[in-house]
């Protein structure tokens, strides 16, 4: 058994006492489930559960095993009772009931939950026209009990299926385990790095001068046409020979996002990502630094700068035209 955590109120006889007067009491009054149980629904059941039983779906097959017609797969029961979308948006009175049991636990310090358990019985076969009702009361809170998740109290709940003339037709008791999160020791700082641009042997060269703090740009060797990014031919003219003249660092802006997800621990959200336009005439996506979003505009002038990322990644950047490196 469990010692409390210092912070804990689980022995706290008041909190004790508000917890227990919980147990017995309603969390959902009967509340009739949208539609009466039919056979489009139990069809995606059967395909979506890959289910091979004919009785749910040939009323044949269902007459030579002594039934009337075909019945509901019994593990639908929760199907017929589903609020679905609608329980997100339009939240019922019952839900704050079951809220009021959930901020009591939260509490207590109890903040997280995994479910444990649900313990179906089934007492009759659901065939098509039936309405089906539920209803859900609190049946046990648990004492504190130290687990493999932390510290917490087993809470089981009944939920109670009945038909139209309310006879019951199934019953549910849901356990879940409400716990207080073990602490998590304090992350490291962060050891990201930037992530790797992917380097062959086509845009290699651009790398390896980056290092060097030149910025190039591939040049045609036949028809002199600049291109960028890198690549092995020759857009203009479809040539295979290439050399490379270096960029004087000048450019202004062509275009930018302000970029806050995804967040990216290498990064400082948000970060700017800019296409500039080079004064050699060709664009390059980068990074800009030294500058507000709110100050850029289209066409203003850059500089070029270096980001030496780390040891094995150095990146041209830019910056205002007017301040120097
Ligand atoms: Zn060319």
């Amino acid at each position: 058994m469990s010692a409390p955590a210092a912070d804990s109120t689980a022995t706290d006889p008041a909190y004790e006492q508000r917890l227990a007067a919980f147990v017995g009491t309603e969390l959902q009054p009967p509340t009739p489930g949208p539609d009466p149980v039919n056979v489009p629904m139990i069809r995606h059941w059967v395909e979506a559960m890959e289910l091979t039983n004919p009785v749910h779906l040939d009323a044949d097959a269902a007459r030579a095993t002594g039934r009337a017609d075909v019945v509901a797969p019994a593990a639908m029961v929760q199907a017929w009772v589903m609020r679905g979308y609608a329980a997100t948006v339009r939240p019922t009175a019952s839900a704050g009931r079951f809220q009021e049991l959930v901020d009591l636990l939260a509490e207590g310090g109890y903040t997280s939950v995994v479910a444990t358990d649900s313990d179906l019985e089934i007492l009759r076969e659901l065939v098509p026209g039936d309405r089906v009702s539920v209803e859900e009361v609190v049946e046990e809170i648990g004492p504190e009990k130290r687990t493999g998740l932390g510290v917490g109290r087993f809470v089981t709940t009944l939920k109670t299926y009945r038909d139209a003339e309310g006879e019951v037709v199934a019953t549910q008791r849901w356990r879940t385990l409400r716990f207080r999160p073990q602490e998590k020791p304090a992350p490291a700082e962060p050891t990201a790095v930037r992530p790797r641009p992917a380097i062959n042997r086509d845009n290699a060269f651009w790398f390896d001068a980056a290092r060097e703090h030149r910025l190039v740009v591939q040049r045609c060797s036949d028809c002199g046409a600049l291109r960028h990014p890198p690549g092995p031919m020759c857009p203009e003219c479809r040539s295979l020979a290439w050399d490379t003249v270096t960029a004087g660092g000048e450019a202004v802006l062509y275009s930018w996002v302000v970029a806050h997800h995804p967040r990216h621990p290498a990064f400082e959200s948000p970060y700017l990502v800019a296409v500039v336009e080079l004064a050699e005439g060709t664009r390059l996506i980068t990074n800009l630094v030294d500058l507000d979003a709110a100050d850029l505009e289209v066409g203003m002038p850059l500089r070029l700068r270096w980001l030496d990322a780390d040891p094995d990644l150095t990146l041209p950047v830019f910056g205002p035209a007017d301040q120097e490196d």
